[in-house]
């Protein structure tokens, strides 16, 4: 029988999440469901100086967004706690002294001062920062270099040291990316990593390591910046004999700048005004607000959707799935060798298809909360729904349908009167002072009836509906836009559809 897939997300907290990290996740989430597995978070926070406050919680609250709520975590718990690196870190000490047992690592005692001399002594033109690696740990103190008294000696006195990888010289070590396929390394281009900190915490190298063998995960996509790493992790996974059961990786292509030219950044979402992180981040030393998709106004659907296909695709033209199909659909395959290029106008197509997609009661939270933001209190559930039916095709985010729908929930703060006034005459007002008394009397109150009544009435003063229904339009809503004119006031009602005519009157009268 084969092993049940287990992949996991093994995120830092080191601030908001990028949508190349949430891609990763999804990708993750997406090959784990397809093969009816487990989809676990670990949150790898053993190097505590980069540990930020509210990040991990800012990761969990993505992930419910997203709807991609993980197996086991440290918040979902799970039969593999600890999830967090930080409270495992009993765990790792064991291995990393079984490898110098081995012969595969050592302790080093060189203090920081020394460490930088020895960059500055052997640093040159060619190589600005000399490595502690196969050549220069030979000149270092460290358990391959000092006699065995004087290593017991200072382990006894608990002089601080760390635990490095022993990295063989010139060889070649290679494995099979999922994406990629045979990957190879050179072991001389690597250094001497640091497996354990003098603290007693290990490094991510150490770690990661440790805690994929021991959750029992088999697969892992992670992105593309984590390759030059993988000849360390190799090497550990064979050195602690484990090698057999080590995962199947996969090493996601970055996401490109729109030209392009290199990897997407935060920064590149500042300059060219689109969102990069999932959700709103604010950076919790600068109090500096990031702002996010979910707060620019897009679906989680849309999101995950837009964030699929940056990299995969069914091998067909479909654009738009829905999670259930993305996870039914997934294959390793499809996956994308090259990076994907993010192209913000796509995204908000992507969004603007899931808006018209959406059944009315799945978006009415999110509309609410749209206007909420914009100060209007939504209280007419009833209205709500009317109201998103009627304008969610003109929506490509969700603050549109406060643009689109406000002057339903009240009056428009301005009307633009000067569009109706150059073709504005005496039979115009004429005939909406008497549209005033004929919708008064109207005792039905139905798109159709309006309709009915208004042409007629339009008739009868030998008047042409087209002249008559911008200005209709700008009395009720106060500019040029939104739905169907007589949708508008049979939304809207009898009294406010007469008040906001009357207003207009006055208006153009007194202007
Ligand atoms: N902790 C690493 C990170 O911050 C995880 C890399 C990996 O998936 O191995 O992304």
């Amino acid at each position: 029988m084969s092993k049940k897939v287990r992949v996991r997300f093994a995120p830092s907290p080191t601030g908001g999440l990028h949508l190349g990290g949430v891609r990763t996740v999804l990708f993750n989430y997406l090959f784990a469901k397809n093969q009816g597995g487990d989809f676990i978070v670990r949150i790898e926070d053993t190097d505590q100086g980069r540990f930020v406050a509210g990040a991990e919680e800012y990761i969990f609250n993505t992930l419910k967004w997203c709807g991609l709520e993980p197996d086991e975590s440290p918040v979902h718990g799970g039969p593999y706690a600890p999830y967090r690196q930080s409270e495992r870190k009993e765990n790792y000490r064991q291995y990393a002294e079984q490898l110098v047992k081995d012969g595969y690592a050592y302790y080093a005692f060189d203090t920081p001062a020394e460490l930088e001399e020895m960059r500055n002594r052997f640093k040159t033109p060619e190589n600005p920062s000399p490595q502690y690696n196969q050549v220069l740990r030979e000149k270092m103190r460290n358990s391959l270099t000092l006699e065995k008294d004087e290593v017991a000696r200072l382990l006894n006195e608990s002089v601080p040291y760390v635990v490095r990888i022993k990295m063989p010289l010139n060889e070649t070590i290679s494995f099979t990316d999922m994406i990629r396929g045979e990957v190879s390394f050179n072991t001389s281009q690597v250094d001497d990593k640091v497996l354990l900190k003098a603290d007693g915490m290990p490094t991510y190298h150490l770690a990661v390591v440790v805690d994929d063998y021991l959750m029992k995960i088999t697969h892992a996509f992670r992105g593309e910046e984590w390759l030059p790493s993988a000849p360390v992790h190799l090497l550990v996974w064979k050195y602690l004999g484990w090698e057999k059961d080590m995962p199947q990786w996969a090493h996601l292509p970055l996401i490109l700048k729109p030209d392009g030219n290199g990897k997407l950044s935060k920064r590149d979402g500042d300059r060219l005004g689109f969102p990069v992180f999932a959700m709103d981040w604010t950076d919790p030393k600068t109090n500096e607000t990031t702002i996010g998709f979910k707060e620019r106004g897009f679906l989680p659907e849309a999101f995950v959707n837009l964030l699929a296909m940056l990299g995969w695709n069914d091998g067909t033209d479909k654009e738009i799935f829905s999670l259930p199909e993305l996870i039914e659909k997934f294959t390793i395959e499809r996956v994308h060798k090259g990076g994907a290029k993010f192209d913000y106008e796509k995204a908000k197509w992507y969004n603007h298809e899931w808006i018209k997609l959406s059944e009315v009661s799945q978006l009415a939270v999110a509309v609410k909360q749209a206007f909420l933001d914009k100060q209007i209190a939504v209280t007419d559930e009833a209205l709500l729904k009317k109201v998103i039916e009627l304008v969610k095709d003109r929506c490509t985010l969700l603050a549109d349908f406060v643009q689109q729908g406000s002057f339903f929930f009240q009056s428009p703060a301005s009307i633009d009167t000067d569009t109706i006034k150059p073709k504005w005459d005496e039979k115009k007002n004429m005939f909406f002072t008497e549209l005033i008394r004929a919708y008064e009397l109207s005792t039905l109150w139905e798109t159709a009836d309006l309709e009915k009544e208004f042409k007629e009435l339009a008739a009868a003063n030998q008047l042409k509906t087209g002249e008559l229904m911008l200005p209709f339009r700008i009395m009720l809503v106060g500019g040029k836009f939104g739905p169907g004119v007589f949708d508008i006031a049979a939304t809207i009602g009898k009294q406010e559809t007469i008040k906001r005519i009357a207003h207009t009157l006055q208006l153009l009268q007194s202007s």
